[in-house]
């Protein structure tokens, strides 16, 4: 059983793959929060913006087996000459992403690209590897295609993932949805400290939420 809280076909907005066409797969639950507002201040990451709890996003449901939910998925693709691009998000997808679904992606044709925070062994198969490490938690993971770090945040600053091999390392400036009159002035000071670290610190490159400003999910 697969819970799934919405699929929706995008762009991705993020990272090395910005712009791509991607068909979005946001599994329910994350192992570093529980979601609930009255959990985010003793939780391992405190400062997501995403809403993953529950089956009841767009195209959200519980799916029995891997095959049904790769043929929903691949009704999200708009051609059969280009191979679909999913990207599996959450939450945390690595809770419930697994070699049987990825295989069965595979079969139908599908380019796998996984956003995790790092904390789980991912399953063999996987073709794109976002790894965004969170707060105090430490990833398993020691090699990834995009390593994207939120930034600033206090205990996972870039130093600290110096030993991961990875192709791209990118920053992303981090707003704090636990206050809303602080998103603009706070995002707009730590984006200041993203292109600054970046600039002394060459390896990185800033990414932004280009989704955001694009106006599109
Ligand atoms: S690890 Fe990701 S999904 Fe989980 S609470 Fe943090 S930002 Fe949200």
């Amino acid at each position: 059983m697969y819970q799934i809280k919405e699929i929706f076909f995008s762009l991705q907005g993020e990272g090395a793959q910005a712009g791509r066409p991607s068909i979005f797969c946001r599994f329910t639950g994350c192992n570093l929060w529980s979601g609930r507002e009255q959990d985010r201040a003793q939780a391992s990451c405190d400062f997501c913006d995403t809403d993953f709890v529950g089956t009841d996003g767009q195209n959200g449901g519980k799916f029995s087996s891997a095959d049904q939910l790769s043929r929903r998925l691949l009704t999200f693709w708009p051609v059969t000459s280009e191979p679909p691009y999913i990207v599996f998000t959450g939450g945390e997808p690595l809770l419930q992403l697994d070699t049987k679904l990825i295989a069965a992606c595979k079969s139908a044709g599908m380019i796998v690209a996984v956003e995790t925070n790092g904390t789980l062994v991912p399953p063999n198969g996987i073709d794109w590897l976002c790894l965004s490490p969170k707060g105090k938690s430490r990833p398993v993971i020691e090699q990834c295609d995009e390593l994207k770090l939120v930034y600033p945040q206090a205990d996972a600053m870039p130093d600290d993932f110096a030993h991961i091999t990875a192709k791209f390392r990118f920053l992303s400036a981090k707003n704090d949805p636990s206050d809303p009159n602080l998103i603009q002035s706070t995002g707009q000071l730590h984006l200041k400290q993203a292109i600054n670290y970046c600039l002394t610190n060459p390896q990185w490159r800033l990414t932004m939420q280009s989704h955001k400003l694009w106006g599109i999910d």
